[in-house]
């Protein structure tokens, strides 16, 4: 049935305010971050309770609406982009902290909970400032709990505190008939007995449900820090450095590479005093015990000065490391100053295989006359090329979903796997068969349709489906089916 419809009772069942479908509002909702792939939701709706999302998915179920659930929307792989007919469920008004518990180091949040409101939360309570939630994208101002879980979100700190995944002891999720499901353990013990669902869940793209509430982990934070940044000439130095420092044992909290072109655009945006020879930058951080920092963080230096580093620069200073980190995290926002529109890949690759997939990224781009520039987190070996292009000139916007799949083909070519932390989404579903063999992509498509029967969920995302098609390489954009 047209969602028009349905528009009284959808209304009836949410607060004022609760269902947007004037065009102009519906504009924003038309992508998430990655904003090549468009389409115009019929309707976007905002519970406030999990029995309210019940309410919406058994009435979307009746009318057989395709529904798309969505946190804050900056997800990178296309993931929140509309079904025509079809209703977004934003969980943005489900954002209240239900509870703090410092003693079990376990929040109770809704899904809809920004990442740092609940390190902000927990820091307002006698001793809890020394806990935080852990996982850390870049977008973690902006991002949800409920979108960090479902994207299994990683971060700058991934490298010594994993992803969201490992994070998340327990969570509720309505399905696609309105049951439902409550998994994990609230209480914060958490260990999987028969099946890990709740791992099973993060990382699932919304597909399989929306998640309505969640039981985090409260981590301690580290109280000790040192930072060291290293300037190379060449940006295979840099990468076999890092690759050096992984190699001999270490593990540092984080390990952030910007290639030269980037290293210009912090330096023109915050104006470090970076040098203008300066081919990679990598900044590293070490945690820990206090006594033991300066040992480890020589270690790291010495490494880079035998790679050839250009300069080495350590501290110590809290001003100096904030400084740092928050030119990192503004990176993908300084490249406005050098582009009308720019797409950031996603993969994961060897470290030992980093020079070599930055050189590949660099002749990829010359032969789509594109303009990549890389800033990422290459302790992990997840790459992010950021491609930049001219959103309004369809030949860029085509260069670069093609250049991107020969990015991600050689990814995977060279060991890697398709995607690090920002998901698959409808950016990278072509690919997946490319990645996985037969029998692996059809115990994946068992695993949607056992949580997902009609196929009514984020359908035809992440695991390609024989009901739902997408196409994304084609002129005209994509839109789902
Ligand atoms: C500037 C910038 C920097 C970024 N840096 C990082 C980074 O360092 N690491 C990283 O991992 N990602 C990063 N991202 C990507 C993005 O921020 C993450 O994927 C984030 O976890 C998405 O959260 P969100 O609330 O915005 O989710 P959305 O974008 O709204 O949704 C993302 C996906 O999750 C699903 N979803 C959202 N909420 C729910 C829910 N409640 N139940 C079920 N499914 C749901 C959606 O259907 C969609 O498929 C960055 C993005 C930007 C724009």
């Amino acid at each position: 049935m047209p969602v028009a419809d349905i528009l009284p009772e959808l209304r009836k069942i949410l607060p004022a305010g609760g269902v947007l479908t004037d065009p102009a509002e519906l504009f924003v909702y038309e992508s998430d971050g990655f904003t090549i792939a468009k389409a115009r939701p019929a309707a976007v709706v905002f519970p406030t309770s999990t029995d309210e999302v019940v309410a919406v998915v058994k009435l979307l179920a009746a009318n057989d609406v395709q529904i798309v659930p969505r946190g804050s929307g900056t997800g990178l792989a296309g993931g929140c982009v509309a079904f025509e007919n079809g209703v977004i469920v934003a969980t943005t008004r489900m954002n209240r902290i239900l509870s703090i518990d410092l003693e079990n180091r376990v929040a109770h949040v809704e899904a809809g909970v920004r990442n740092t409101q609940l390190s902000e939360a927990a820091a307002l309570l006698p001793g809890g400032s020394a806990f935080h939630f852990a996982p850390d994208p870049s977008s973690q101002r902006a991002s949800t709990i409920g979108g960090n879980a479902a994207t299994n979100a990683g971060g700058i700190h991934t490298l010594k505190d994993f992803v969201s995944s490992n994070h998340v002891l327990g969570l509720e999720m309505v399905l696609a008939d309105g049951q439902v499901l409550q998994t994990g353990a609230p209480g914060g013990a958490y260990e999987p007995t028969a099946f890990d669902l709740p791992g099973l869940i993060c990382g699932s793209e919304g597909t399989f449900g929306i998640i309505t509430r969640l039981w985090v982990r409260l981590a301690p934070k580290a109280s000790g820090f040192r930072t060291i940044v290293g300037i190379f000439g060449d940006t295979a130095d840099a990468c076999e450095a890092v690759s050096e420092v992984i190699a001999v044992g270490m593990l540092p909290a984080a390990m952030e590479m910007l290639d030269g072109r980037m290293v210009k655009v912090i330096e023109d945006a915050f104006h470090f005093g970076f040098p203008p020879e300066a081919q990679a930058l990598v900044l590293t951080e070490i945690d820990g015990i206090e006594p033991l920092l300066d040992g480890q963080m020589n270690d790291v230096a010495g490494i880079f000065r035998r790679h050839c580093a250009l300069s080495v620069e350590v501290s110590a200073d809290a001003a100096t490391r904030a400084k740092l980190w928050k030119a990192r995290k503004s990176a993908f926002g300084a490249i406005g100053r050098i582009s009308n529109s720019y797409c950031t890949q996603d993969a994961c690759v060897p470290r030992s295989m980093l020079a070599a997939v930055l050189a590949r990224i660099g002749e990829i781009g010359r032969e789509y006359g594109l303009d990549i520039t890389n800033v990422f987190h290459a302790g992990d070996g997840n790459v992010h090329p950021i491609f930049l292009y001219d959103d309004k000139d369809e030949s860029q916007v085509q260069n670069t979903l093609a250049a991107a799949e020969k990015v991600l083909q050689y990814c995977i070519d060279v060991g890697g796997t398709l995607t690090g932390e920002h998901g698959v989404g409808v950016e990278k579903l072509h690919l997946m068969p490319y990645l996985f063999d037969q029998a692996t992509m059809r115990q994946f498509q068992s695993v949607k349709i056992a949580f997902d029967p009609g196929e009514r969920i984020n359908a035809g995302k992440l695991i390609p489906s024989e009901k739902i098609k997408v196409t994304l390489l084609k002129p005209g954009r994509h839109v789902p089916q």
